[in-house]
């Protein structure tokens, strides 16, 4: 059993995630699929998908214009939500301090939180990679080890530009991201790969070791490039 789950990033409509979660109905899988939309879209879950959302606030309520509480996504029907994506870390300079706190915010409201950790092209050709990799989650992941989470190792250079690290390079992202979260007491956690996820490459990135699932963006907007990842594990 694998989890794939989608971002949505800014994209889609209500519409197009109706006409989604339909052409899901008739199909058989023991995955966990999800599909992390933008705010207006979220609603509960049906034909074997759950909605998540793509950030939150890390405060509980109060004058925060513009932001949404945790609470407040759990009360649209989310049951997930992305945070620290590559792209917030990017153009809203969130830092691992931001992140964790925004993790913890989802914990507390009984969400999974997906954290998102990886490193830029900078810091791996300067051979920074693991160090970002592990200190990402070392830092990203709530130190209350209370409440589900779930990581994702997006490697910041990779997404939405139809590359992927060699498989031995994901491989050795993973486990170290295991051991990391082992040794702070979260061992079990599932770990996603994402950044170019497709039909396909999906089988052969999850048939990785401690490769619990993918998360995928461009390939999750329409039910004939979602579905055939889907269903390329059991
Ligand atoms: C993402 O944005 O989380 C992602 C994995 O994007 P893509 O699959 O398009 O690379």
């Amino acid at each position: 059993m694998k989890i794939i789950a989608g971002n949505w990033k800014m994209n889609g409509s209500r519409a197009a995630l109706e006409t989604m979660i339909n052409s899901l109905r008739d199909v058989n899988t023991p995955n966990t699929v999800i599909l992390c939309v933008p705010y207006t879209m979220l609603r509960t879950g049906a034909n074997g998908v759950q909605t998540g959302a793509q950030d939150v606030s890390p405060h509980v309520a109060g004058a925060y214009t513009g932001d949404i509480s945790a609470q407040m996504l759990a009360d649209a029907g989310a049951k997930y939500v992305i945070v620290g994506h590559s792209e917030r870390r990017a153009y809203h300079n969130e830092t691992n301090a931001v992140v964790r706190s925004k993790a913890q915010a989802a914990i507390n409201a009984g969400l999974v939180p997906i954290i998102c950790v990886g490193e830029t092209m900078d810091e791996k050709q300067a051979g920074k990679a693991m160090a970002v990799i592990e200190s990402g989650v070392r830092e990203s992941v709530p130190s209350d080890e209370n409440g589900k989470i779930i990581i994702a190792y997006e490697p910041r250079w990779a997404i939405g530009a139809g590359l992927t690290p060699t498989s031995s390079e994901i491989a050795q992202a993973h486990a170290l991201i295991a051991r990391t979260l082992k040794s702070m007491g979260r061992g079990g956690t599932p770990i996603l790969y994402g950044a170019s996820v497709k039909a396909g490459n999906a089988a052969a990135i999850m048939s990785i070791p401690n490769v619990d699932g993918v998360l995928v963006g461009g390939a999750s907007l329409k039910p004939d490039d979602f579905i055939p990842i889907i269903t390329s594990v059991k």
